[in-house]
């Protein structure tokens, strides 16, 4: 299945819940927090019904998928790679979403949005040890440095995204930012606690566990 590219306010209404996929604008213009259009999308669908076991496992999976910008079948791959990896299923599935090069350029705050920093690693301004790399899904490693190419540095988008950061929240942890160059170092694997995916793991688990 190919990425959804549709509207993605809806995909938060249709999930009930923030998805923050919009960057700044989900933090200061967000159609939830007015209050407005919590309904569920669509023309014959009105209100939200009490739903089974399977579906609130299924609305986890979906609300992690979506906020990770993942197609089905990516996102299968990864819980799979979770499964055999030593810890617990749902926690790795969720380190090796976060750990994801368009994630961690995100937490750095150089970009406002999952899509934003998808589209800035795509058009190869993202460095990784001094090597562009150009693979959203690159997995990065504690002791990797990351930094902005040059020529990007002084784009508008990437200064307004390193002003608004602290509005988005606080630099975890696990990275070291210097917002002044654009870059910054993983020193280490984010803690449960520390991984930005307010999501239960276990339903995920539960749901293709079936
Ligand atoms: Fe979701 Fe952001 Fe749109 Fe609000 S503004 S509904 S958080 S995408």
């Amino acid at each position: 299945m190919s990425r959804y590219i549709g509207p993605v306010c809806r995909l938060c209404r249709r999930e009930g819940t923030k998805l923050f996929l919009k960057g700044d604008k989900c933090f200061t213009a967000c159609i939830l927090d007015k209050g407005k259009r919590k309904a569920v999308p669509g023309m014959h669908v009105g209100r939200r019904a009490k739903i089974s076991e399977y579906a609130r496992r299924l609305r986890e999976k979906q609300k992690t998928k979506r906020m990770a910008g993942l197609t089905e079948e990516q996102f299968r791959r990864y819980f799979r790679q979770a499964e055999v990896m030593p810890g617990l299923t749902g926690e790795n599935l969720l380190r090796l979403l976060e750990t994801r090069l368009d994630n961690v350029v995100k937490r750095m705050g150089l970009a406002t949005s999952e899509p934003q920093a998808r589209q800035l690693v795509l058009h190869g301004h993202v460095q990784v040890n001094d090597k562009r790399i150009d693979i959203p899904s690159y997995a990065v490693q504690p002791g990797d440095r990351i930094a902005l190419s040059e020529k990007v540095r002084q784009n508008v988008a990437v200064q307004q995204s390193l002003q608004t950061a602290p509005k988005r929240g606080p630099v975890p942890s696990w990275l070291e930012v210097n917002p002044a160059h654009a870059s910054g170092k993983m020193r280490g694997w984010p803690t449960r606690d520390e991984i930005s995916y307010p999501v239960d793991e276990q339903l995920i688990v539960e749901l293709y566990s079936k």
